[in-house]
């Protein structure tokens, strides 16, 4: 992405550059009212430059998609009555460009093309068309445990309902399906516990040793036909994580999910975690798309960590493009 200032020099189509000693200066070119100001674009270009994560980051060049896009769109040239001179059209071309760049960087899945047309749709508020994430479902329990998977079941289905009435997932026309109704039971790994077997944290789940290693061992030998496996288990270790997620990109405890990226998810909140429990299937979800570990920034943002994470939870033009352009949704 362009600096703001290397931005600020493509715009000022209005102004000669002259070359005097080094210096560089902008005599204000005279031009008649009524053109165009692409002062307009400078907030997005400083928004991105302010990101501190690939989810702001995103939103921001999502932002210059949609109003570069507009204004392409509705850009009327020379001769036409109206019409405008061509300087104005070809800095926002080039914005658009940059933007295009780093999203492919960002985003991993260079599909600018349908990208760019959802986001231009999705900011018009037209329909696009859906995309499902087809999710393996299991339950996590102590080895020779028999527990009742009806109840299990039922909340599985209670977060997956929650997550595809999102507002932020309907207007990205996202949704969340079970590849197996009945969550299939999982306790060990060739005859290993995968939960921590005595002393303290008996039961539980921990992302950082043993547990998450054997886990993904286990989920790495089977094939299905879901693109997410997605885990529910009693509790990790740590007592206030509700949520984790093993992406693809990532190595944990020196094993990487080969097969599909692993979504974990406890059953009951966590203390203090009632407010983002119901919401935490979605997050983590939004993990295992964009493969990024990072948070957003705003608590307003469903990608905000738990921490500081809302009842908003929204996610930006940007932000719904990456959830949907990526290996998992189809
Ligand atoms: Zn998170």
């Amino acid at each position: 992405m362009w600096t703001l200032d290397r931005w600020k020099e493509a715009r000022r189509v209005d102004h000669v550059t002259l070359n005097v000693l080094g210096f560089k200066f902008h005599p204000r070119f005279r031009d008649p009212d009524g053109r165009p100001n692409l002062k307009v674009f400078d907030a997005f270009v400083t928004a991105f430059w302010q990101a501190n994560n690939n989810f702001d980051k995103v939103t921001a060049l999502g932002e210059i998609v949609a109003a570069t896009s507009q204004y392409i769109a509705g850009f009327v040239a020379l001769p036409a009555p109206g019409g405008q001179d061509l300087r104005y059209l070809t800095p926002v071309q080039d914005l658009l460009a940059e933007a295009n760049n780093d999203l492919n960087l960002i985003c991993t899945v260079a599909a600018a093309v349908q990208r760019n047309a959802d986001i231009v749709a999705m900011a018009n508020n037209q329909v696009i068309v859906q995309k499902v994430v087809l999710v393996n479902v299991f339950y996590l329990a102590a080895v020779g445990a028999v527990p009742n998977l009806v109840p299990i079941d039922q909340l599985i289905d209670g977060h997956i309902v929650i997550a595809n009435g999102l507002a932020s997932f309907t207007a990205a026309n996202l949704q969340v399906a079970r590849h197996n109704a009945v969550a299939t039971l999982v306790t060990d790994f060739n005859g290993e516990s995968i939960l921590v077997e005595g002393g303290p944290g008996a039961g539980l789940f921990d992302e950082s040793r043993l547990p998450i290693f054997r886990l993904i061992g286990y989920l790495n030998a089977i094939a299905l036909p879901g693109r997410v496996d997605v885990v529910y288990h009693d509790g990790f270790v740590d007592a206030d994580v509700q949520g984790f997620t093993a992406r693809r990109s990532g190595v944990y405890s020196g094993r990487t999910p080969n097969a599909r990226p692993v979504v974990l998810v406890r059953r009951t909140p966590s203390p203090g975690g009632g407010l983002t429990h119901p919401t935490t299937l979605a997050h983590e979800l939004g993990h295992a798309l964009t493969d990024c570990g990072q948070h957003a920034a705003q608590p307003d943002d469903l990608m905000a960590a738990g921490a500081i994470r809302g009842a908003v939870n929204q996610l930006s033009f940007g932000e719904k493009a990456w959830f949907r352009h990526n290996p998992f949704a189809v």
